[in-house]
């Protein structure tokens, strides 16, 4: 019957199509045939996906409001504009950043040259998280591009409307033969992880890193591991407190607090609690109005499975303010908690929710050993005017990044790396450091023979 061999046919295609063997071994014979390497071949990559960013734009807000709630304004600022503003910034230097480096040569190889050149890597594998699905499934990517490589994205399947977006969409501007998107969940990227590749990217969590970690070392495969902690906030009593308040609620309640640099808690030192506090409460009001749940700029929590997780906190410390929630709407107001014991649930893990608890420490000493006397984690940050202060947290804490003033917003400067240290994550990205991660810094020796 002729339908039926054209249905098997057309499934058969299909089947290959998803086939992460079948994937992975056209874009290794991409690589090897030669055809990345040219500046000319990633620039007019990175403008292809520029090209997929601002005439889909509408698309993917649509996706990023179907999935997390987030708003138009939101979701353009930290998915769409965001990645723009990377590429922008790589293809502004790409040339100069892959120029070769001269090194001098030590006298007694006199006369010869050297230099350090940048050599791509090959097929690259992005597993991207659910958080901000757009931005980490892109910006890796355009690092990838910039540095000569093919790539497979593997977009999360907890937002699935994004996920569908990116696979329908990225094929229509960037060719099949360099970048493939493969949907999927656990056994899916199980079955792309037994695949070799040059280099495997993972944001989100540290046990599914270990997992990624040690499909890779099976192929002597390098990876880059975005996780996430418990970043804190430490508060000096000298710092303007309704400014803190207000930088300290932007950064913990946007995306609904689901932001791997958001500030997990704060370190209130001295008698800063009381105050804060009131500041805070003040600053939520601000941002979303007197009910938060009406409020079109606030966020959702992603899933079910997480809204329990969230309200299960709820219990550790006295509300400030918030706690209100609804599974139907997957909607927690943010949450202030304060008189939270250091041995409280909600101080275990990460919180990634709209929960921000205020821990007291008596003073710079002690918040300086509360930070060291748990996991180094993805950001730090301080809101203090004492230059001696901000000194000893750089010099005596280690975290991926450190931020004074502000939270969150030092993941978009791009000549900043970004990326966490020990529990955190290994390697950065983000502008130069990104080509850095994405390609081999291969020695060359020249010696004339004459
Ligand atoms: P997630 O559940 O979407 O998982 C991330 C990816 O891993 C997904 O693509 C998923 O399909 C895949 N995955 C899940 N289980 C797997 C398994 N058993 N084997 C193979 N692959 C698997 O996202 P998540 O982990 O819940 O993300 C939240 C975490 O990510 C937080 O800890 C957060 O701090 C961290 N994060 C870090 C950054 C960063 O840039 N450092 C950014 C965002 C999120």
């Amino acid at each position: 019957n002729p339908g039926s061999s054209a249905d098997l046919a057309r499934a058969l295609v299909a089947a290959v199509a998803t086939d992460p063997s079948a994937v992975v071994a056209r874009l290794h014979s991409t690589f090897a045939g030669g055809r990345t390497r040219p500046l000319s071949w990633r620039l007019s990559r990175l403008a292809a996906l520029r090209a997929l960013l601002t005439e889909q734009s509408a698309e993917f807000l649509a996706a990023l409001q179907a999935d997390l709630g987030k708003s138009a304004a939101e979701a353009y600022r930290t998915e769409v504009g965001f990645t723009l503003n990377e590429l922008d910034h790589t293809v502004a230097h790409l040339a100069q950043w892959l120029s070769p480096t001269p090194a001098s040569v030590p006298g007694a190889f006199l006369p010869a040259e050297a230099r350090v050149v940048r050599e791509p890597l090959g097929v690259v594998l992005i597993i991207a998280p659910w958080n901000y699905p757009l931005q980490l499934a892109l910006a890796p990517l355009v690092g990838a591009l910039a540095a000569g490589n093919t790539a497979v994205v593997k977009p999360s399947e907890l937002t699935p409307a994004t996920s569908a977006a990116l696979a329908r969409l990225l094929p229509r501007y960037l060719d099949r033969e360099a970048v493939a998107v493969v949907e999927g969940g656990v056994p899916e990227t199980t079955a792309l992880l037994e695949q070799r590749f040059d280099h495997i990217f993972y944001t989100g969590n540290g046990m599914v890193g270990r997992i990624v970690m040690t499909a890779a070392a099976k192929h002597l495969t390098p990876v880059t591991l975005e996780l996430g902690g418990k970043s804190p906030a430490v508060v000096d009593p000298g710092a303007d407190l309704a400014v803190t308040a207000r930088r300290i609620a932007r950064g913990k309640f946007q995306n609904a607090g689901q932001t791997c640099v958001a500030p997990d808690y704060v370190l209130a030192v001295g008698d800063t609690a009381d105050a804060l506090e009131r500041h805070l409460t003040e600053a939520v009001q601000e941002l979303y109005g007197p009910d938060p749940a009406t409020s079109p700029e606030y966020g959702r929590v992603v899933n079910e499975r997480h809204h329990d997780r969230l309200t299960a906190l709820l219990g550790d410390g006295r509300i400030v303010t918030g706690g209100t929630h609804d599974r139907a709407r997957r909607y927690l107001a943010p949450t202030v908690l304060a008189d939270v014991s250091p041995e409280a649930p909600v101080m275990q893990e990460e919180i990634f929710g709209p929960v921000l608890p205020i821990i007291s420490v008596p003073d710079l000493d002690a918040a300086i050993a509360f930070v060291n006397g748990r996991e180094k984690p993805l950001a730090l940050y301080a809101f203090t005017e004492s230059e001696q202060t901000k000194r000893r947290l750089t010099e005596e804490t280690s975290s991926g990044g450190l931020v004074f003033g502000l939270t969150v917003s030092h993941l978009a400067v791009p000549e900043l790396p970004f990326g966490g240290v020990g529990e955190s994550g290994m390697g950065r990205y983000h502008g130069r450091y990104s080509v850095d991660t994405f390609s081999h810094a291969k020695a060359v020796f020249d010696k004339p023979l004459g």
